[in-house]
């Protein structure tokens, strides 16, 4: 069977948008070139060609503002093989902003299209200048018209190496010339100029693209460089992470009926991160799902350092907490940075060092002398106390992953054997 491109011919952009142009003559492009749309990896900017996203039945990636060249060129170095095309689709704003991924990916050659959306402004966001507004074009932030000339973007990658680059009017039946680009080995641009009906003809009354296009000295044309593209992989089979990582099979019991949230908070420097993933890895030890989330300030080495936590006995598809259902909170930093969350617990638990005030909570609050073990071992000896409290994972659990880790000299493991019996 074949699969249309387009789910809908009733695109979702303003009457008269170029962006509907170019959608439809991409995908005449492409199946006159005999693509299947699973064959095809398009990836869009910001901006309102954007949208186009969900009409599409090609995988899609809609990547950050001016980001989208980076994450093909991603896309790309993963999807070396005959039969299939990545396209970038981005606008006139999103190419200046990422102007440096575009040159890396002309310099290098990589073997994709991008698709320079070009109505001279900024859409999506109110009819800003961008990098591309030509000299006197009127936008939303240069109502006199825009006193600087636009780059030639063109002419950048040509000169940046890439191997085919051309420019053309938003006008008519544009697939033959997309479909040149979309065939060429190597990296391939095609700017197309187009005018914004909701901003540019606005502030730009009875002027015509191609008097815009002339003005700005926007010359319609190709430009080729006769050079091999860059293979990423060159025979070589992608490395796949996960063969590197032992599985854990599991070989401890849990009682854990439903999926239980967790914060481990403390000091930079103070084990926290560690004690986290000893207690993820004796939680699958046990037979449970889980998820680790670290955060902490730029400045790793100062400041509080946070780990969240899902434990189930369930599949979990989510990380990051809201709300814990339990808090373990060994210094003053780890405190400040969760108490609007702990402040919002309604129930479960919160295990703090007694040294620290106990701010308002609605969880059972269990205090303790974690720090008497050491700052260093404060957080590791807080996940122990936790453990024997709750029964959460059992501490034998977790005393065979340190030593399953290869933690056992690094860690206090004969102190806290000892102060779990007291
Ligand atoms: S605002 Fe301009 S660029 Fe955006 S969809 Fe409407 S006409 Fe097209």
């Amino acid at each position: 069977m074949n699969i249309p491109f387009l789910k809908t011919d009733a695109l979702p952009f303003c009457k008269g948008c170029g962006h509907d142009l170019i959608a439809k003559n991409t995908t005449k492009a492409l199946e006159k070139l005999g693509f299947n749309p699973l064959d095809v990896i398009m990836v869009t900017d910001i901006g309102c060609h954007g949208i186009i996203d969900k009409c599409l039945n090609t995988h899609t990636i809609h990547g950050l503002h001016g980001r989208s060249s980076a994450l093909g060129a991603g896309v790309t170095f993963g999807t070396e093989e005959p039969g299939k095309k990545v396209i970038v689709f981005i606008g006139d704003g999103g190419s200046t902003i990422g102007l440096q991924h575009l040159m890396e990916a002309s310099r290098l050659n990589l073997n994709m299209t991008v698709v320079v959306h070009d109505n001279f402004l900024y859409g999506m966001t109110g009819g800003q200048t961008s990098g591309l507004t030509p000299h006197g074009f009127n936008t939303t932030t240069s109502r006199e018209g825009n006193p600087f000339s636009g780059y030639d973007i063109c002419a950048l990658a040509h000169t940046a190496g890439a191997s085919y680059v051309s420019r053309v009017m938003g006008i008519g039946d544009i697939s033959d010339k997309l479909a040149v680009a979309f065939s060429t080995r190597g990296f391939s641009l095609v700017e197309v100029l187009e005018i914004c009906p909701s901003y540019g003809m606005k502030l730009n009354p009875r002027r015509k693209l191609s008097e815009i296009a002339q003005s700005a000295g926007k010359e319609m044309g190709e430009w080729l460089n006769n050079r091999k593209p860059f293979i990423a992989h060159q025979g070589r089979k992608t490395d796949n992470l996960l063969e590197k990582v032992n599985p854990i099979a599991p070989s401890f019991k849990s009682y854990l009926k439903k999926t239980t949230s967790m914060i481990l908070s403390g000091s930079a420097g103070e084990g926290v991160q560690l004690a986290a993933s000893i207690l993820a890895k004796a939680a699958m030890r046990s037979g449970l799902s889980i998820t680790q989330k670290g955060s902490y300030p730029v400045t790793v080495g100062v400041g509080f350092s946070t780990a969240e936590l899902n434990l189930s006995p369930e599949e979990v598809h989510f990380h990051g907490i809201a709300v814990p259902d339990m808090a373990v909170i060994t210094s003053s930093d780890g405190l400040a940075h969760n108490k609007q969350r702990i402040a919002k617990m309604q129930g479960g638990y919160l295990f703090i060092d007694q040294s620290l005030e106990v701010p308002p909570t609605g969880a059972e609050v269990i205090r303790h002398d974690f720090r008497g073990m050491g700052a260093r071992n404060a957080s590791i000896f807080s996940v122990f106390f936790m453990a024997l409290k709750t029964g959460i994972i059992s501490t034998e659990c977790l005393f065979l992953t340190i030593e399953a880790e290869g933690m056992g000299e690094k860690l206090p493991v004969a102190k806290i054997k000892e102060a779990l019996v007291k």
